[in-house]
């Protein structure tokens, strides 16, 4: 029931123009479950001028009709929710209860967007003379090109799709080549909704082809990218030399700070269903686990008897936990990193290994006695991986938290109502939530700063990404 994957370029769903494709390959089994065409130049160009096409006409689509059509395409999203699901589990390896609720919660995405769509409104400034009108407008910025990648498929892409079709903008996505058919699904909804041809585009290929020629091209307004810090960095060198409005969500090493007077049952537990859920793989997954001295013992103790509990296994099989590593790239990767810490002294306390020969399955990790000559306490794991670390007080543990470059997510676990405003404050973080898990919802702004990079997914913050402001000034003559 896997199907190949076609490019939709201009209203039509369609091969590569040379017929080019690249394998897609099932991670539980490393079967090859179908192919993804390779997009040829020739092709692009035609999804540009679809999109520029597409802009003239979808701009002039009022708000509310804009809005009815999303919430159309989120219905659709609902009713397909099964079948979609089990296409993302098939490619992308997590549990098929993982999959649907991405689907589901993509349709709350939209929903949320399409009534943004609706409010994206401008302002009136006073003026200093009489009967002149000061108009602040709110405009579409343009087509826009989106790149996204394999860990989360549709929720890569969904947020956004929605936010430039919510302000009038077309947009041309480039969906990752590993996981394209459950994206192409996401897309289909809004086709059937009724979507005008050219609004958007789906593209796949070879990454640094596609977005070496789209970002330069001047048909392309807004670039936004999510995926690791150095390819991020590189997209946006490239969007700064065409000016082009940019929105960056990348890498991230979360500290998860658990201090001594904290609920440590609920920590734990909270804390390792997180780490776990889509193998880790996941950018603002825990992966600092800063833990106060005296409960140290007690909390790695739990950690790991919950990481040895982990059922993993193929996705679609009932009651597996944790599937296998997305892509073939992330089992060395996995392996180098704990290799690394094992040689400089960190100890195993569960996993390390890689489980079988046939698919990318991965244990569970938790490691201790870790320094930070160690290349996992510096680079973003990616995967099942937890690191554990004891801290004195509150100063050690906010120079640990802000060390590294990234500042994504942050996690802290506090029954003081004073710890938990000081650990919010001081920790340099786009996101911190704080006695749960509370990241990532459509209304709430989704982003990074410093390496981890610029801009917001959700939120209203959002919706003023895909928007240029416009300054009218009118006086009645
Ligand atoms: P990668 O750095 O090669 O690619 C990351 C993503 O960027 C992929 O989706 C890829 O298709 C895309 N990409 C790569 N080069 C590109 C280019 N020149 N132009 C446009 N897109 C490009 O690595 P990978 O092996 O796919 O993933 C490994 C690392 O990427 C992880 O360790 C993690 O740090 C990061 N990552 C982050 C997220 C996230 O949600 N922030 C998602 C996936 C991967």
């Amino acid at each position: 029931m896997y199907k190949d994957v076609q490019l939709h370029i201009n209203g039509r769903w369609r091969a590569a123009s040379k017929g080019q494709t690249i394998p897609v390959l099932n991670p539980a089994t490393e079967e090859q479950i179908g192919t993804v065409p390779h997009a040829t130049e020739a092709d692009l160009d035609e999804a540009l001028s679809a999109a520029e096409h597409g802009f003239g006409v979808w701009k002039k689509v009022s708000a509310f009709e804009r809005s009815k059509l999303m919430r159309k395409a989120a219905d659709l999203l609902r009713e397909r929710a099964d079948s979609i699901a089990r296409l993302m589990t098939m490619e992308q390896g997590k549990p098929l209860a993982e999959a649907r609720a991405e689907t589901m919660a993509a349709a709350d995405t939209i929903d949320w967007f399409a009534e943004e769509a609706r409010r994206a409104y401008g302002r009136v400034v006073p003026a200093r003379a009489e009967g002149v009108y000061q108009l602040v407008i709110k405009e579409p910025v343009g087509p826009v090109a989106a790149f996204t990648p394999w860990n989360f498929p549709i929720n890569q892409v969904v947020r956004k799709l929605s936010a430039a079709l919510a302000t009038g903008c077309s947009i041309i996505v480039k969906a990752p080549e590993e996981t394209p058919a459950s994206p192409a699904e996401l897309i289909r909804c809004f086709l059937d909704a009724g979507l005008p041809p050219g609004v958007v585009g789906l593209v796949y290929g070879v990454p640094a082809e596609i977005s070496s020629y789209l970002i330069p091209h001047p048909a392309i307004r807004k670039v936004t990218f999510t995926g690791s810090t150095p390819v991020g960095k590189h997209l946006a060198e490239m969007a700064g030399k065409y000016m082009k409005r940019v929105t960056m969500e990348l890498g991230g090493h979360a500290p998860a700070i658990v201090f001594d007077d904290a609920d440590i049952d609920h920590a734990s537990k909270t804390l390792a269903g997180s780490k776990f859920r889509n193998a880790g793989q996941v950018c603002v997954s825990p992966t600092r686990f800063l833990v106060q001295e005296k409960v140290f013992d007690r909390f790695v103790e739990q950690f790991v008897d919950y990481a040895k509990s982990v059922r993993v296994g193929n996705g679609l099989e009932d009651g597996v936990q944790m599937g296998p590593l997305a892509n073939d790239r992330r089992v060395p990767a996995m392996e180098a990193l704990i290799a690394d810490a094992q040689q400089k002294g960190a100890q195993i306390r569960t996993g390390g290994n890689r489980i079988g020969n046939k698919g990318y399955f991965y244990e569970p990790t938790v490691l201790t006695g870790l320094t930070h000559e160690m290349r996992a306490m510096n680079e973003e794991p990616f995967g099942p991986l937890a690191l554990m670390v004891p801290f004195r007080d509150f100063d050690e543990v906010v120079e640990e938290s802000n060390r590294l470059p990234f500042g994504l997510a942050a996690y802290a676990f506090t029954k003081s109502a004073k710890t938990a405003n000081a650990i919010a404050s001081q920790v340099e973080t786009g996101m911190m939530t704080i006695n749960h898990l509370g990241l990532a919802l459509p209304e709430v702004p989704f982003g990074g700063i410093k390496d981890s990079g610029y801009g917001s997914e959700g939120g209203s913050e959002a919706i003023e990404a895909y928007l240029n402001t416009k300054f009218v000034t009118q006086a009645g003559i």
